[in-house]
């Protein structure tokens, strides 16, 4: 008999709309280079790993108690870094943190979203808002974008008029893309979404420190429905520490309270987040590496004769193939994983070490040759 007994998610009484669905699933397979899932490369400088050690020893000494439910100081923190990095002054108000940038939308749309209500995404772009929008009972709606990726956004305020959503997402730059969008087309979107109903307007900007262009930060000045979602994961490479943030009107803030768990922000999250915010110099030294690295992808990618999407973040998507599943595994074979998002044709890459994006451009180059 197996130990299973036999049962299955679906011989459960899981909600239907959870039915046949899989879960976020990127493989985490062990080869020699993982440029799969736009990891920093880099691991945190001895320095920070120190400082990370005696905060989190002081908080060890406080674990009997809950952590700061507000995380004050950490949240004074990241509006500092916001406002030095942006020039647009914010205060702790404004910002409110959470275990990744996941939980920030989830939060936003157990918030605005949930059962009855709908959000809108331009896809392809970042599947976690699609699944965040089904695990919290909100309807989701697949927004359109141009052959070239970019945001059509005739078409996009077409489809806000048309399906009125309570939640829009504007990924920029967007996964797994690398497209970027201005402030102007922020604004149209804004517009169209308030003019079909009051609604939320998110933008992800996981990957802004890779951005050529500046922050969408400053257009939440007087919108209070727009709304700024952040993240450690990447420009800080502290993806294990599961940091995420927003930068919103402070009645936003006061609004994701209703919802959030009692003390979900452990003392040793705030305490490893706060000693990486006092290292932020080096950090963003380790940035403009890995735009330099990115840029060297996309040049050396269109020389090797890909067609390659522009980026604005820490990955490259490029193409195309025939079969991007076969071409995935091929280049696996070579030691090198990169990511099959599910995009026709086309493949992404993650901007790794520089010894790592060449092993990549190694395998790539003889795929090309083996496939011409
Ligand atoms: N937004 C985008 C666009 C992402 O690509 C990711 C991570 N892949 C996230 C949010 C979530 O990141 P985290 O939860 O690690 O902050």
């Amino acid at each position: 008999p197996r130990p299973d007994g036999g049962i299955r998610i679906d011989d459960l009484p899981i909600r239907p709309e959870l039915r046949g669905k899989s879960p976020y699933g990127a493989p985490q397979l062990d080869v020699p280079v993982q440029l799969n899932t736009n990891e920093n490369p880099y691991p945190l400088p001895e320095a920070l790993v120190e400082r990370i050690t005696e905060r989190v020893r002081d908080a060890a000494r406080g674990l009997n108690r809950y952590p700061d439910r507000d995380a004050v100081e950490l949240r004074t923190a990241l509006a500092g870094y916001l406002t030095r990095t942006t020039g647009h002054p914010l205060d702790t108000a404004n910002v409110w943190a959470a275990n990744g940038s996941n939980e920030i939308i989830q939060q936003l749309l157990q918030t605005f979203g949930g059962p009855g209500r709908s959000a809108i995404g331009f896809e392809p772009s970042y599947s976690m808002h699609g699944l965040i929008s089904r695990g919290t009972g909100t309807g989701w709606i697949s927004g359109p974008r141009n052959d070239d990726f970019t945001i059509d956004v005739a078409a996009a305020r077409r489809a806000i008029a048309e399906h009125r959503p309570d939640v829009v997402f504007i990924t920029s730059p967007n996964n797994p893309t690398g497209t970027a969008v201005d402030a102007d087309t922020v604004l149209a979107l804004y517009e169209a979404a308030q003019q079909a109903r009051p609604s939320l307007v998110v933008v992800d900007e996981a990957y802004v420190e890779f951005s050529h262009r500046p922050s969408l930060l400053p257009l939440i000045d007087g919108r209070p429905e727009l709304v700024i979602s952040r993240t450690m994961s990447k420009a800080f490479g502290a993806a294990g520490l599961r940091l995420g943030y927003l930068a919103a009107h402070p009645a936003v803030v006061d609004a994701v309270q209703l919802v959030r768990l009692p003390y979900h922000l452990s003392a040793v999250t705030q305490a490893t987040a706060l000693a990486a915010l006092e290292h932020t110099d080096t950090l963003l030294g380790y940035v403009e590496q890995l735009k330099t690295e990115r840029d060297r992808l996309v040049a050396e990618l269109r020389a090797i004769g890909y067609e390659v999407t522009d980026s604005d973040a820490n990955f490259v998507q490029f193409g195309r193939f025939p079969d991007a599943h076969e071409a995935w595994r091929k280049i696996l074979d070579r030691g090198v994983l990169v990511r099959d998002n599910g995009v026709p044709g086309r493949l992404r890459v993650t901007a790794g070490t520089p010894a790592e994006n060449d092993a990549f451009l190694d395998a790539v180059r003889e795929l090309k040759k083996e496939q011409s």
